[in-house]
């Protein structure tokens, strides 16, 4: 029997939203806090949350940053003449088996995946996540959980991030049966596949919430069966937003007849558009063409970019000279991630409604965790608690 289990449980793109819609977990998870989510994708909220740095402190906002000089994917600018035809290699199926071909010759241990980048602009570009950042140092300099864990006299469990939902509950759940864990940090990210796909299909999400709450409170159970006290939280990075239209931003800016790597360079996320002015008469050409094609959405100012910590840091990537965000619902298409709109789509305004994260716990929450990038500060004070608690009652 432990002193006490705390459970932290993960559920990528499980918005306010939606927890709030369909009461997710009410009864057993009481305290209930809407959380701002970080600017950004999963690819920023993680390490914002593992860390609680922002863009501007851990160097993750995007995958995909221009950077010719130090490019790891030199070598593919060559190769992209010999992947013909081009619509066979743009395949998502294809896209995957490449990315992963690539991840493994590159020996990246982080989340690595091509999306729709193309061929012969990939050799211009970096990638951010090439290290697992949830293992120890995995955000070197700065501290992530683990190595916060790692300094505390608990015992814990991550999930592997790379394992199926099902594989993690049932690692969970045997490290609590096996007591061999005070804190356990879950990681699930079925459902942010499932809204991008079926934000329209209540009754799949239903369904879906359903198995998360039935697999939760079998851990509830657990915990409760070996311990003396437990907790349990859940944490999220940001909601889902219907798709409500889309912009062809890159067919307005290609257009132009201006020549990509000479005068200017650009990443077309989803939600974003960011682009590197290499000459002084480009930044005016694709600034007044945007623009003047009314696209809904708007350049970021200097404010938001501080703001939203996303302004680049000293040492940091620059992820954009310039970044015009689509207003909630419009998907810029085609896009650096695909040829298509996805029905559901997150990346835009963290002040939107459909963007906001959550947090909801079996314990009263303290009232300054606002923000997804507070997240961490919350598991570290519970990991001190935990610690002190498991020393007060004498370690083995
Ligand atoms: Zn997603």
């Amino acid at each position: 029997m432990l002193p006490k289990i705390e459970i932290v449980v993960f559920i990528d793109a499980l918005g306010w939203e939606i927890a709030q819609k369909h009461s997710f977990l009410q009864q057993e998870l009481p305290f209930r806090q809407r959380i701002e989510m970080q600017f950004g994708y999963s690819c920023t909220a993680l390490p914002t949350i593992l860390s609680g740095c922002r863009p501007n402190e851990h160097g993750h906002l995007c995958l995909f940053y221009y950077d010719p000089v130090n490019s790891p994917f030199k070598a593919l600018r060559y190769l992209h003449w010999l992947l013909r035809p081009r619509s066979f290699w743009n395949r998502g199926r294809v896209r995957n088996i490449l990315s992963r071909i690539i991840r493994r010759l590159y020996r990246y241990d982080g989340y690595f995946q091509l999306y729709q980048m193309p061929l012969d602009r990939i050799g211009m570009m970096n990638y951010c996540e090439k290290q697992d950042i949830f293992a120890p140092k995995g955000l070197s300099p700065l501290p992530n959980l683990q190595d916060t864990l790692m300094q505390s006299r608990l015992k814990y469990h991550l999930s592997d991030w790379r394992a199926s939902e099902q594989e993690n509950i049932a690692a969970a759940a045997a490290a609590i049966q096996s007591e061999e864990a005070d804190f356990l940090f879950i990681y699930l990210a079925g459902l942010d596949s499932l809204l991008h796909e079926k934000i329209g299909e209540p009754e799949l999400i239903q369904e879906k919430l359903q198995f998360y709450e039935q697999q939760l409170r079998h851990l509830l159970q657990l915990a409760q069966e070996h311990a003396d006290s437990f907790s349990l939280t859940v944490i999220s990075d940001h909601g889902m937003t219907p798709l409500r239209g889309t912009a062809d931003i890159k067919g307005a800016v290609e257009e132009l007849g201006l020549r990509f790597g000479v005068d200017y360079a650009a990443c077309y996320d989803a939600t974003m558009f960011r682009v590197y002015f290499l000459t002084d008469a480009a930044r005016e050409i694709i600034m007044n063409r945007v623009t003047s094609q009314n696209f809904p959405g708007h350049w970021l100012s200097q404010e938001e970019k501080q703001r939203y910590g996303i302004e680049t840091g000293s040492g940091q990537p620059n992820y954009g000279d310039e970044i015009f965000l689509l207003a909630p619902g419009v998907q810029i298409v085609p896009s650096d991630m695909g040829d298509k709109p996805l029905p559901g789509m997150h990346g835009f305004a963290p002040e939107d409604q459909d963007s906001a994260a959550v947090l909801l716990s079996t314990d009263p929450l303290p009232e300054d965790i606002r923000e997804v990038a507070d997240l961490f500060s919350f598991m570290k004070t519970r990991i001190a608690a935990l610690d002190e608690l498991h020393w007060r009652n004498g370690p083995a």
